[in-house]
C-alpha cells in the first residue's frame, strides 16, 4: 500500500469511520487518494474548502423497499438503492445493478468510481449508481417485469433527464430498461426518452450502446499496446464474464486480429483454443439464459475445448498475452496476477468496475505489465449513454458507423489524457494515476466554480 500524506490519511480515516462495513467503498476511495498526493503537492489549493472531503461524500443516498409478487402469488421484498454521488458536471449518470451481493457500500463504491469515469469522458454527466439485492437468476419474465415496475414506482420521483439518468449494469439489460421505461412513462405521463439510457432502438436507444463498453475497452488497450509498438494482432486474450461487456470485447478483439481463448460465468470457465464462438455464447447467454458449461456440451469434448468448474481453478490460470477482466469487482486477486505475470501477460484492460484487487494492481505494475484501470478503460459504455442522451435531446438517431466513430474518438482521447497526465505528474505509463488525477481535476474544478454546495 502507498503511504498517504497526513491530510489524505485523515480524510481516509474519516471516510472509513463514517461508512463502516463498506470495504469496497473504502478500497475505491483509498485508490483515488493514493493518486492525489502528487496533486496536492503541486496544487495545494485543491485541498482547500474541504473539496476532497466533499468529493468523498455522496450528495444524496436513497434506500427503499421494493415489494413484488412472485409467480406463486407470494409477496417478496427486496431492498433498493440510488446513490446520487456528484452532479457538478451534469445530471447524475450511472447504471442500475440487480445482484444478490448489492448493498449500500457496493453502490457507493460504484457511484464514486462513476463520478471520475464520467468526468474522464469529457461529457456533461455527473456520477451516480443504483441497484437492488434482487437476484434475476431463475426468475420468469413476468417476475422480472413486476419487480422492475415496483422498483420504478419508487425511483421515478428521484430521476429525470435533467436530474438523474440511470442505465444498465450487472443483471440489468435491454429487457429491464424497457420495463422500467414503460412504468416511468405511465407514472409521469411523459415520453421522456432521455430519462434512461440503454434503451432499445425503436423507443429512443442509441446504436452501438450495447457494444460500447466492450468495444471501448478494446480500443483503449489497443492504444496502450501501440505505445509499445505492438497491437492485438496475433495475441491470445482471456476475457472473464460472458455478459454484454465480455461478448463485445470478444467481437472487437477478433476484428483486431486477436483470439479470445477463454470466458466465464459464476459457475466456471470455458476454454476454446480455436477462439470462443461468439454466436454460440450469445445463444447460450442471451437467448437461453443458461450456464456457460452448455458450450462444452454443444461443442463436444476434445478439439481444444474444456470446462473448469468454479472452485477447481480460475480463468486467470489460462495463459494469455492480454487479460480483460469483465465480470465483477475484486475478481482478479494478487494470486491471479502472479499467475498471469508468470505466464507472460503484457497488458490488462479492466472491462468491469474495480475487478483487480489493490494487490493485483501492484503486482502488474511492478512487473511492468501495462494496466488500464476500469474507470478509464470501461468508460465507453457511459460515454455512449451520453451520446444516447444527445440523440434524445435533439430527437435524432445516428448511424452505427457515426456512433462508433464518436466512441473510438472518445476512447482515444481518454487514453491520451491519462497517459499525458501520468507523465505530467512524474509517473509515465501509470494509467491508474493518470486516470485518477485527470478525473479528479475535472470534477474538482467544476465543484470549485459552483461554490460550497
Ligand atoms: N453501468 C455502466 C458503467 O459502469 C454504464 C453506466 C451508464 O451507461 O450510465 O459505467
Amino acid at each position: 500500500m502507498v503511504q498517504l500524506d497526513e491530510k489524505l490519511e485523515s480524510i481516509l480515516a474519516e471516510v472509513i469511520k463514517r461508512n463502516q462495513g463498506e470495504p469496497e467503498f473504502h478500497q475505491a476511495v483509498r485508490e483515488v487518494l493514493e493518486s492525489l498526493g502528487r496533486v496536492v503537492a503541486k496544487r495545494p489549493d485543491f485541498a482547500d474548502d474541504a473539496l476532497i472531503e466533499r468529493i468523498c461524500e455522496p450528495e444524496r443516498q436513497i434506500i427503499f423497499r421494493v415489494p413484488w409478487i412472485d409467480d406463486k402469488n407470494q409477496v417478496r421484498i427486496n431492498r433498493a438503492f440510488r446513490v446520487q454521488f456528484n452532479s457538478a458536471l451534469g445530471p447524475y449518470k450511472g447504471g442500475i445493478r440487480f445482484h444478490p451481493s448489492v448493498n449500500v457500500g457496493i453502490i457507493k463504491f460504484l457511484g464514486f468510481e462513476q463520478t471520475f469515469k464520467n468526468a474522464l469522458t469529457g461529457m456533461p454527466i455527473g456520477g451516480g449508481k443504483g441497484g437492488s439485492d434482487f437476484d434475476p437468476k431463475g426468475k420468469s419474465d413476468r417476475e422480472i417485469m413486476r419487480f422492475c415496475q415496483s422498483f420504478m414506482t419508487e425511483l421515478h420521483r428521484h430521476i429525470g433527464e435533467y436530474t438523474d439518468v440511470p442505465a444498465g449494469d450487472i443483471g440489468v439489460g435491454g429487457r429491464e430498461i424497457g420495463y422500467m421505461f414503460g412504468q416511468y412513462k405511465r407514472l409521469t405521463n411523459r415520453y421522456e426518452a432521455g430519462v434512461l439510457t440503454g434503451k432499445a432502438l425503436f423507443y429512443g436507444g442509441s446504436r452501438a450502446r450495447t457494444e460500447a463498453t466492450g468495444y471501448g475497452n478494446t480500443y483503449f488497450v489497443q492504444s496502450m499496446l501501440a505505445t509499445k509498438g505492438t497491437s492485438f494482432d496475433g495475441k491470445k486474450v482471456v476475457v472473464s464474464g460472458s455478459g454484454n461487456v465480455a461478448i463485445y470485447t470478444l467481437e472487437k478483439v477478433r476484428s483486431f486480429g486477436g483470439t479470445v481463448v477463454a470466458m466465464s460465468d459464476s459457475s466456471g470457465y470455458i476454454v476454446d483454443e480455436n477462439g470462443i464462438d461468439q454466436e454460440l455464447i450469445q445463444e447460450i447467454k442471451e437467448v437461453r439464459r443458461a450456464r456457460i458449461s452448455e458450450y462444452l456440451r454443444i461443442k463436444g469434448e476434445g478439439k481444444g475445448v474444456y470446462f473448469v468448474k468454479a472452485g477447481d481453478g480460475t480463468i486467470w490460470d489460462v495463459a494469455c498475452d492480454v487479460a480483460m477482466p469483465s465480470a465483477t469487482q475484486n475478481e482478479l486477486t494478487g494470486k491471479d496476477a502472479r499467475a498471469l505475470v508468470k505466464n507472460g501477460v503484457i497488458a490488462v484492460g479492466e472491462g468491469a468496475n474495480m475487478p483487480s484487487t489493490p494487490d493485483a494492481i501492484r503486482i502488474f505494475q511492478e512487473a511492468g505489465v501495462m494496466f488500464a484501470p476500469g474507470k478509464a478503460a470501461n468508460a465507453g459504455g457511459v460515454a455512449t449513454s451520453a451520446l444516447e442522451m444527445q440523440q434524445n435531446a435533439s430527437r435524432d438517431s445516428w448511424s452505427f458507423a457515426q456512433t462508433e466513430a464518436r466512441l473510438a474518438a472518445i476512447m482515444g482521447s481518454i487514453h491520451d489524457n491519462c497517459a499525458a497526465t501520468a507523465e505530467e505528474y512524474g509517473a509515465p505509463g501509470d494509467y491508474v494515476l493518470g486516470a485518477n488525477i485527470a478525473g479528479f481535476v475535472r470534477v474538482a474544478e467544476a465543484m470549485r466554480a459552483l461554490g460550497v454546495i
